[in-house]
């Protein structure tokens, strides 16, 4: 199989697949952005070029997500593990939340936290490794916590909050990076939102966060870094100081793609389409089988196994010759992870099903 620029078929849990339009236009604008004689890269983000390149980036998302006027989006760095961080830090009030662990990434921020208050783990699915997300429908969930937290798509173990857990009035937190604009979203069902974008958006190194304008405090801890406040971020406008600024500039561009593709309903449709076509072999192979219990399934990543280390090895390694990379599980848990975002496109995972095909008969 040989694609244009000798590119493969990506199929990394993150830093992850950008679709190649937006790539191209990268590159055709890195010598001189728009007649600034510059790359973006080399741009004060104090000038005017790049005030309009991250006030269109917010002005774009804004509409993709249909963010109500008082939530505000900031750009940040750190990486989602800052977030785990930055959000009780900011959040707690009276020193209570109550975290609902589906994984890695949830039992880190829930770790995390624990510096900061008291912090409640009030469900979890760690009794059959992540495969599952409990029931949230009536959860213990503290009479005084500050917010319940959750991750929303669970990206090493392949799971996804199909329904909101009932938080009882509590503000909800969650960690979307793995699949934020992946389909439409009801922004005001939650306080906080934040997503690291190298999963589905852009390259490494921006952290979108998403929050209702009544949770950014000035009441802060004396002890808190200046940097560490959202309200720093906002009163700046994700200008406090240098941004990762051309990071911001991609993020734009691929915000652009997905007004062009049509939005993140018909995004949700096509994630939706792909999924079932990895998912419907997976049910009907007798080699492979998915991990995950079905009504958990997420439409970003698709953990699956042969059940045999050895066999699973083979597979990912013919499978990169084949220019099907990056397909080996979570060093946590092994086997085979698919990871399917917004930018790869329906032939990369028909490609991976013929090839799943093709490896089954030839092991059977
Ligand atoms: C990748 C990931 C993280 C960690 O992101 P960093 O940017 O490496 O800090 C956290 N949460 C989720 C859901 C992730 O997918």
């Amino acid at each position: 199989m040989t694609r244009e620029y000798g590119r493969v078929y990506n199929f990394s849990a993150g830093p992850a697949v950008l679709p190649e339009e937006v790539l191209k236009q990268a590159a055709d604008e890195m010598m001189n952005y728009e007649n600034s004689g510059m790359s973006v890269m080399e741009m004060s983000h104090r000038s005017k070029t790049y005030d309009n390149i991250i006030k269109t980036a917010e002005k774009d998302l804004r509409e993709l997500l249909n963010i109500p006027d008082n939530y505000k989006v900031l750009f940040l760095q750190g990486g989602a593990h800052l977030q785990f961080s930055m959000v009780p830090i900011n959040l707690l009030k009276n020193g209570v939340a109550d975290y609902i662990v589906t994984g890695q990434w949830a039992k880190k921020a829930y770790t995390e936290a624990q510096k900061y208050g008291k912090i409640n783990k009030v469900a979890t699915s760690e009794d059959k490794t992540f495969s599952y997300i409990p029931d949230c429908s009536d959860l213990p969930i503290s009479e005084d916590a500050d917010y319940v937290y959750i991750c929303e798509n669970n990206t090493i173990y392949g799971t996804k909050f199909r329904t909101l857990p009932n938080t009882k009035g509590k503000d909800l937190v969650s960690d979307m990076s793995s699949c934020f604009l992946s389909e439409p979203v009801d922004v005001s069902k939650y306080g906080l939102i934040y997503a690291g974008v190298q999963k589905n958006v852009g390259p490494a190194g921006v952290q979108i966060v998403i929050i209702r304008e009544d949770l950014i405090r000035e009441d802060l801890p004396e002890w808190c870094p200046t940097m560490l406040k959202y309200k720093t971020h906002a009163d700046n406008d994700s200008l406090y100081n240098t941004p990762p600024a051309y990071g911001i500039y991609i993020c734009g561009l691929v915000f652009k793609w997905l007004k062009k593709m049509g939005g993140l309903g018909k995004m949700k449709e096509i994630n939706e389409k792909k999924a079932k076509i990895l998912y419907d072999f997976l049910d009907s192979s007798k080699l492979f089988k998915g991990t995950v219990e079905k009504n958990s399934r997420s439409l970003m990543n698709v953990p699956f196994v042969t059940g045999d280390e050895e066999l699973d090895k083979k597979f990912i390694e013919e499978a990169k010759n084949a220019g099907l990379v990056q397909l080996k599980g979570h060093r946590t848990v092994g086997g085979m992870r698919a990871s399917i975002y917004n930018a790869m496109p329906i032939e990369g995972v028909e490609a991976l099903v013929e090839f799943m095909k093709k490896f089954e008969k030839e092991n059977a």
